[in-house]
């Protein structure tokens, strides 16, 4: 697997984003999105430089990071649907968690944090696409949501996050990264959290470059630095 050259290569489509978006590479952190490829390719990416490790499925996580748990200079990012029974098993496995979409999630992910000792960072997961298959809190109840983090005392909440629906042409993504900016300025002008919300992650292999345009500061990259997945992607 070409992972080093496919990292060189995004490395380049980055800068060149941030380029023409007048925006420092320094502020777009890149998560390699490992999940359905075996644990020797997270290894390899690291080998390579690779800080941030994505993974939207908790148990194959466990499956994959008996080695990372412990390593605290990777980055360890869970990106998909958390499911409550697996609250526990995600805040001892991940350092962020990108897809808070409920009070009650939320609720819970604190209380675990709590009593493991945690400081989990954590982000919004926001459905503007509407989807009936996408996760995420809708954004009317945005808000409510956001100012209970602000106030939960074992999180760390820094942002938003969201999945566009797919389409053909990468440009088509762009209103949909628009809107979620707009929310986190809407957020922070109404100081709902005392420090101010910076993150937004966003973007994919697909269309990352198009996020970097609208603000990504996290985007989130699989087949781009990994290949193809063979596996069939289990969308919960
Ligand atoms: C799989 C996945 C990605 C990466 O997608 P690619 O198209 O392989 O880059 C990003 N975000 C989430 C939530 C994912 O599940």
């Amino acid at each position: 697997m070409p992972i080093k050259e496919n990292l060189n290569e995004i490395q380049t489509r980055i800068d060149a984003a941030c380029k023409k978006a007048n925006r420092n590479p320094n502020d777009v952190r890149l998560i390699a999105v490992t999940k359905t490829f075996p644990a020797e390719a997270i290894n390899e990416a690291l080998s390579v430089g690779v800080i941030d490790i994505g993974e939207n499925r908790v148990q194959e996580a466990e499956e994959k990071f008996p080695d990372l748990v412990t390593n605290n200079k990777v980055c360890k990012h869970l990106i998909g649907h958390l499911q409550s029974n697996k609250v526990r098993k995600a805040v001892e496995l991940f350092d962020w968690i990108h897809s808070i979409d409920s009070i009650k999630l939320a609720e819970r992910v604190n209380r675990v944090a709590g009593e493991l000792g945690k400081h989990p960072v954590v982000l919004i997961q926001v459905d503007l696409g509407k989807e009936p298959t996408k996760n995420g809190i809708d954004e009317s109840e945005l808000n409510d949501l956001a100012a209970y983090l602000a106030t939960a005392q074992y999180l760390d909440f820094r942002g938003l996050m969201m999945i566009p629906p797919f389409f053909e042409d990468p440009n088509a993504t762009l209103p949909y990264f628009s809107r979620l900016r707009e929310l986190l300025r809407e957020l922070n002008s109404q100081k709902i959290c005392l420090k101010a919300l910076s993150e937004l992650s966003m973007g994919m292999s697909q269309d990352f470059e198009v996020a970097i345009q609208a603000g990504a500061t996290l985007i989130r990259v699989g087949t781009a630095i990994f290949g193809t997945r063979s596996k069939p992607i289990v969308t919960l």
